[in-house]
């Protein structure tokens, strides 16, 4: 066997430095600050994908997503790869071409959402709304009404603008006309709260790098013992392979076959992260997220500036500040990541240049944290 001296001193290592990313305080809308149980939980020995060790730790990680997403007899798995995976899987096995599928298009996911289906060959309506609004219940009812449609998306948690769009009202108008709901909630699993049941949603996918505090790689998912029935009861089958849900459910929690190799040691990650979360209970951490969000929004408010969205319809874990007039927004961004380290992000499309957005949330959400965010976000304006 070749020693690991022999590998040390092969060329490359000495042309490439050692890996030694920046510390950065990662107040963007994701990814988010991993907790350090999370860290050592990716330098763990792996085993095999079909490992009876493994086959628990997804049972495990199955487990530990119900109470987040708030669903006691909802199937819960996840799929490997990052949030447009958990997109493209709900897109591709529960909208069929030709289907009618609904979409509440009011920012840059819904959009995406879309252009899944388009190229999915659904039969697409969409209720455009100016970027930042948000959907009555009158008006998702109308709407729905109207279009009897199969299928209905929306973004819970619409990153690309800071608003959250409850969904009570569309899911109880969807099922009247005997449609299934997809809930985009890659921002907000894990930071507020999704009530995945008591709101009624049939298909809702997430993300690791944002509420979960973990690295990016994971789409976890929740499917309604209604979505489940209509899955098995669909003929045609799915047009990606990868993302077919049945087999991947049949992977994940009936027989074990193999489907595809499974990224064990972000497995390992996301169970550590689901724990982190577990032992503070849920409900303490979406309070937590509350607290440093109005604290945030105090300090925002005594700096004169504004939110973009307004008050009851703003992400906790994600606020979304208006740029001054006079003020170059990547400039300040700049002035952010080249001196204290920390990173927050634009607007772009029709909010380019127009808003800050700044994640509050894992982690970073503690009042210390919130003023030294204000303290160099207010140097950095100046
Ligand atoms: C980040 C995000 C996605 C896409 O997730 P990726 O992990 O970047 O693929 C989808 N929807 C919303 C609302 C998001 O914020």
């Amino acid at each position: 066997m070749r020693t690991m001296s022999a590998i040390d001193q092969a060329p490359a290592a000495i042309q490439f430095p050692t890996l030694a990313p920046p510390r950065r305080y990662l107040f963007g809308p994701g990814p988010s600050m991993v907790h350090p149980h999370v860290y050592e939980a990716l330098s763990k020995p792996i085993v095999g994908h079909l490992d009876p060790y493994f086959i628990q730790v997804m049972g495990d990680v199955q487990q530990l997503l119900k109470p987040a997403f708030g669903t006691s007899d909802g199937a819960t798995l996840v799929i490997s790869g990052t949030g447009s995976a958990g997109m493209e899987a709900a897109v591709t096995n529960f909208v069929e071409p030709g289907a009618k599928f609904a979409v509440f298009a009011n920012g840059y996911f819904s959009d995406r959402l879309t252009e899944m289906a388009k190229r999915n060959g659904a039969n697409i309506v969409r209720f455009e709304k100016p970027w930042g609004e948000t959907y009555t219940d009158d008006e998702a009812k109308d709407f729905i009404q109207r279009e009897r449609p199969k299928a209905v998306a929306y973004v819970h948690a619409e990153t690309s603008t800071g608003a959250l769009q409850p969904g009570h009202a569309i899911c109880a108008a969807a099922h009247e006309v005997g449609a299934l709901v997809i809930a985009d909630c890659v921002t907000s699993l894990g930071g507020v709260p999704v009530e995945f049941d008591r709101t009624g949603i049939d298909i809702a996918y997430s993300c690791t790098q944002k509420g979960l505090s973990c690295p990016p790689g994971l789409s976890p998912m929740a499917m309604s013992p209604r979505a489940m029935e209509w899955l098995r009861a669909r003929t045609t089958p799915s047009r990606s392979w990868y993302l077919d849900l049945k087999l991947i459910h049949d992977y994940s929690t009936v027989s074990h076959r193999y489907h595809h190799t499974a990224p064990i040691s972000m497995f390992y990650a996301l169970r550590e992260a689901l724990l982190v979360i577990a032992d503070e209970g849920i409900e303490n951490r979406w309070e937590r997220h509350r607290r440093c969000h109005k604290s945030f929004v105090k300090g925002i408010e005594a700096m004169g500036l504004s939110l973009f969205v307004p008050e009851p319809h703003r992400i906790a874990t994600l606020n979304t500040v208006r740029v001054p007039d006079g003020i170059d927004e990547a400039k300040v961004r700049k002035h952010l990541l080249d001196g204290p380290g920390i990173e927050i992000a634009g607007g772009f499309g029709p909010l380019a240049g127009k808003i800050f957005r700044i994640g509050v949330m894992g982690p970073l959400a503690t009042e210390d944290n919130v003023q030294f965010f204000l303290t160099e976000f207010k140097k950095a304006l100046h």
